[in-house]
């Protein structure tokens, strides 16, 4: 696998995991909880969770600085905003204005800054390395998406109640589910059994 393939492990709050690959780091950061209904699934409970969430590929960003509860707070405003566009965009409706100004906010301040590495083999993040600049980085990556290319490949899971957002960035452009394992294999079964029902 790369070293910078996008996916994590999603933990269900009544147990088990899965793991779940949007297709953008911006898209599976969307994924690391929520408001409302979603607050179930929160896992960035406190700032050094989201410092815990940015180290890990991709971004793999090691903060230098201690996240702030104000970055936190900050984080997740654009996590909500990464989410109520992609699911506009998927839906084949208008960006919410609210949702375009907090990405548009997000984008102002510095991004992480690429640095290769002595032996021009590697490249890592130019300290400092705040969360504040992980957010821009993250809010750039999400305007590039939606007003590029693979804007239109923007969907939403397949399965009737499952709200799981990703890009689909396969050559054939055919994914239809979060993830077989969990969306995918349901559905076959599913079929499966109305089938049989079916039978004599
Ligand atoms: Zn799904």
């Amino acid at each position: 696998m790369r070293v910078n393939a996008t996916g994590r492990v999603l933990h269900d709050p009544k147990g088990g995991s899965f793991r779940f690959d949007a297709g953008a780091v911006c898209l599976d950061f969307a994924h690391t909880g929520g408001e409302g209904q979603y607050a179930i699934f929160e896992t960035l409970h406190e700032p050094a969770d989201l410092a815990e969430w940015l180290a890990q590929p991709p971004p793999a960003a090691v903060m230098t600085a201690t996240v702030t509860a104000r970055e936190l707070t900050t984080a997740k405003v654009l996590r909500q905003a990464i989410w109520d566009a992609a699911h506009a965009r998927a839906a084949r409706r208008p960006l919410p204005a609210e949702a375009v100004a907090t990405i548009n906010r997000a984008a102002t301040a510095a991004p992480l800054i690429p640095e290769l590495a002595a032996d021009g083999t590697t490249a890592g993040w130019a300290p400092p390395v705040r969360a504040t600049q992980a957010l821009s980085t993250l809010a750039r990556e999400m305007i590039e998406l939606l007003s590029g290319p693979l804007s239109e490949r923007i969907r939403e899971c397949a399965s009737d109640n499952c709200p799981l957002v990703f890009v689909d960035t396969s050559r054939p452009g055919a994914r239809r589910w979060c993830a077989m394992e969990r969306c995918g294999n349901r559905h076959k079964l599913r079929a499966l059994r109305a089938r049989q029902a079916m039978e004599p």
